[in-house]
């Protein structure tokens, strides 16, 4: 393999370079079979074997519980904002929604066209610099389920405790799901892209507790209904074939090195290299409040958009690929999901050093 950068992008993001190998010959001869991955039928024996094994893999990972559905769907993180209130919200009934960043106000937004919404917290006045914590907010009583998102992978924060709430909770954890232990007791629904810390684009994964999948409105089409792909597990019509299989390498990359508790372990470490690089010195700020910083998305600025401009350019002449911040906060973003290798963060602390030196 050539010699690889650092990507720091927020997604699609890196992989495990063994699993892109695998994939790069799986692609043209699957399991010496004589036959492509992506050449085979999705009723095959052995794409079945495919699916079973990744949905296997999230479940002993994430220890989720015998009454959750594990769904392998595709549209996007983007198209659960939809689904989730098309199969759980009545027209008549209202959803509560915490609102902390871009995503979770476009979830807002679709949720509208099917109910009633109570934004029952917003950090939009400062930028989306934080999380709430459970007592800053009240639930509307009525509420049918408490919808957050677990890390705003643009503004770079992270709910480290989940909301206490009698609520359900549903959840779009795109960019932290499987970067630690989740403890289910409280959720009916979690939502994640496949392309921030799972694998590539075109899979979203849905872990659904199964007694909400016949609360879908018989209105609802066949493609939207969450019991649709629960009924034929995930192969109602073509899964995301490629994507799933990908899923399945990185989900067994994560095991061999020993599951949830040791990623989170990496994933503080590597966070805590770069926090410290930030709060070392008043050339760098961190955009997020401390409390809510995220350990996937880093974000911070430097005195001028000027420098930010220069010192996004001279990294990656350095190999340090993909930190530009989001256009809505600017400055700087490190992601650095699981698959992101410490060595990149080490030497992005070097470059950092360097560059607050020369240019403070
Ligand atoms: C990237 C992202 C999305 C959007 O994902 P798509 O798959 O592009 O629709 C939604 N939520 C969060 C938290 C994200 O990071």
């Amino acid at each position: 393999m050539p010699d690889r950068i650092y990507n720091f992008s927020p997604g699609p993001a890196t992989l495990p370079q063994e699993v892109l190998a695998q994939a790069a010959l799986d692609i043209v001869n699957f399991n010496n079979k004589g036959i492509g991955l992506i050449e085979l039928s999705h009723r095959s024996k052995e794409f079945m074997a495919v699916t079973d094994e990744a949905e296997s893999l999230v479940r002993e990972l994430l220890s989720v519980p015998d009454n959750f559905k594990v769904l392998f769907l595709q549209g996007g993180a983007s198209t659960q904002f939809a689904m989730v209130p098309m199969n759980l919200l009545a027209r008549d009934q209202t959803a509560s929604y915490l609102n902390t960043g871009t995503w979770s106000n476009k979830a807002i937004k679709e949720a509208k066209l099917f109910g009633n919404v109570q934004v029952a917290y917003s950090s939009e006045k400062s930028v989306f610099n934080h999380v709430p914590s459970s007592g800053d907010y009240q639930v509307d009583p009525a509420a049918e389920y408490l919808y957050f998102v677990s890390n705003n992978t643009i503004y770079g924060t992270q709910f480290h405790d989940f909301p206490k709430s009698d609520k359900l909770l549903v959840c779009d954890m795109s960019s932290d799901i499987l970067s630690r232990k989740i403890d289910f007791t409280n959720f009916g629904l979690i939502f994640a892209g496949a392309q921030k810390n799972m694998g590539p684009a075109g899979c979203t994964v849905v872990i659904i507790r199964d007694d909400l999948l016949d609360r879908v409105p018989a209105t609802v089409p066949t493609m939207f209904k969450y019991k649709t792909h629960a009924d034929k597990g995930s192969m109602f019509n073509t899964p995301p074939c490629f994507a799933i299989y990908v899923i399945g390498l990185v989900l067994k990359w994560l095991k061999g090195l020993g599951g949830l508790e040791v990623m989170a372990k990496m994933n503080r470490e590597k966070a805590a290299i770069l926090y410290e690089a930030i709060d070392s010195t008043d050339f760098y700020r961190g955009h997020a409040e401390v409390s809510s910083r995220s350990l996937m998305n880093v974000t911070f600025n430097l005195p001028t958009p000027e420098l930010e401009a220069q010192f996004i350019k001279e990294g990656a002449a350095l190999g340090l690929d993909g930190l530009k911040g989001h256009r809505s906060v600017g400055g700087v973003r490190a992601s650095i999901y699981n698959a992101f290798p410490r060595e990149g963060v080490e030497k992005l602390v070097v470059f950092m050093k360097e560059f607050a030196r020369k240019n403070g």
